[in-house]
């Protein structure tokens, strides 16, 4: 497995208190290297996005202005989100970091690549930051990919909405948006019927799951809505939007998860991947230190083949009503 990480994620300084902290990446490669990875053998070398690969998500005018606060030493973005001289520098090599993890599968280095990058990216639309993301790291990976004639998949398991994702690939028939998120939450979008644009329509796959889901509503919601969507788009590429915020730990939501089930939901996304190195994982959100290094290893020791739970899987939450309704809605839209 390789590893995409550098210096430059912990220099994005975000203040006192922020619960996106660079403290964070320590936490994922303590996971990491507990579940086996060499860090001198197996890291990426990142690099920088250039300004076109970050243009075909991003409007120009917002990065000419990201570019210019972090260039005057920083400041506050929007309500959640914070910039210092630093952090233009990591948002363009965490958005290159993907793009040097596909090259690297490419060519045959290994199956899987896990980028560990701060800051986060789903919620940063094409015009602006939002919730804690400058620049939409998965989503500059996945146009890069289609504009190289792949089909990708994303499946976003933060326990947030990937609301800028899904703006950013709304009408774009070769991205398949699926995000499994607790609802209600900030940002308040990722209704079950938000499905995708005029030229898009079905390839937008929403599961908004009550607070307190457990993992066996999470094995279902992959199962029963996602696996069959899946199968029909046929991906050449699968990138993951991996958050660990849907531990019952995380400060700032409700979901039920435990570490372990990090592994049912990891060998159900990497199982979608049409063969071995077609897989990039992104980190996203995940605030509890803990519970972001345990789901970590969760996932890195099956995406290694020796599947490790720190903590036990959670059964018996709220959610399974959700689940079948959002199914059977998808086996009509399908029909
Ligand atoms: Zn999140």
């Amino acid at each position: 497995m390789l590893v995409g990480v550098d210096e430059r994620f912990v220099r994005h300084d975000t203040g006192r208190g922020h619960p996106e902290r660079a403290e964070r990446v320590g936490a994922v490669l303590a996971g990491l290297v507990a579940s086996g990875v060499d860090l001198d053998v197996d890291a990426i070398e990142p690099r920088s996005a250039t300004r076109a690969e970050l243009e075909r998500v991003h409007a120009a005018a917002y990065l000419d202005r990201l570019t210019s606060i972090c260039a005057a030493g920083g400041g506050r973005l929007d309500a959640d989100t914070v910039a210092s001289s630093e952090s233009w520098e990591a948002a363009r090599f965490g958005a290159g970091t993907g793009l040097a993890a596909i090259d690297a599968l490419r060519a045959g280095r290994s199956d899987v690549a896990f980028c560990a990058v701060r800051p986060p990216g789903h919620h940063a639309v094409p015009a602006g930051s939002m919730g804690f993301c400058l620049v939409n790291n998965i989503a500059v990976s996945a146009a890069a990919l289609v504009a190289a004639d792949e089909r990708v998949l994303i499946v976003d398991w933060d326990a947030h909405h990937g609301n800028g994702t899904q703006d950013i690939f709304w009408n774009e028939p070769e991205v398949l948006y699926v995000s499994l998120h607790q609802s209600p939450l900030y940002p308040g979008t990722g209704g079950a019927d938000e499905a995708g644009g005029p030229n898009a329509i079905d390839t937008t796959v929403n599961v908004p799951l009550p607070p307190g889901a457990t993992g066996d509503v999470y094995a279902a919601a992959l199962d029963e809505i996602v696996a069959p969507v899946v199968d029909r788009f046929g991906p050449d590429w699968v990138l993951v939007s991996a958050g660990y915020d849907a531990h019952r730990a995380d400060p700032i939501t409700d979901l039920g998860l435990a570490a372990g089930d990090f592994v049912d939901l990891t060998t159900r996304v990497a199982a979608f991947a049409p063969g071995a190195g077609r897989l990039v994982l992104f980190l996203e959100g995940g605030y509890d230190l803990d519970a972001l290094r345990d789901g970590v290893i969760a996932t890195a020791s099956t995406l290694l083949g020796e599947p490790r739970r720190p903590e036990p899987t959670t059964a018996g939450g709220p959610g399974r009503a959700s689940v079948e309704r959002i199914a059977a809605a998808w086996a009509e839209r399908s029909a």
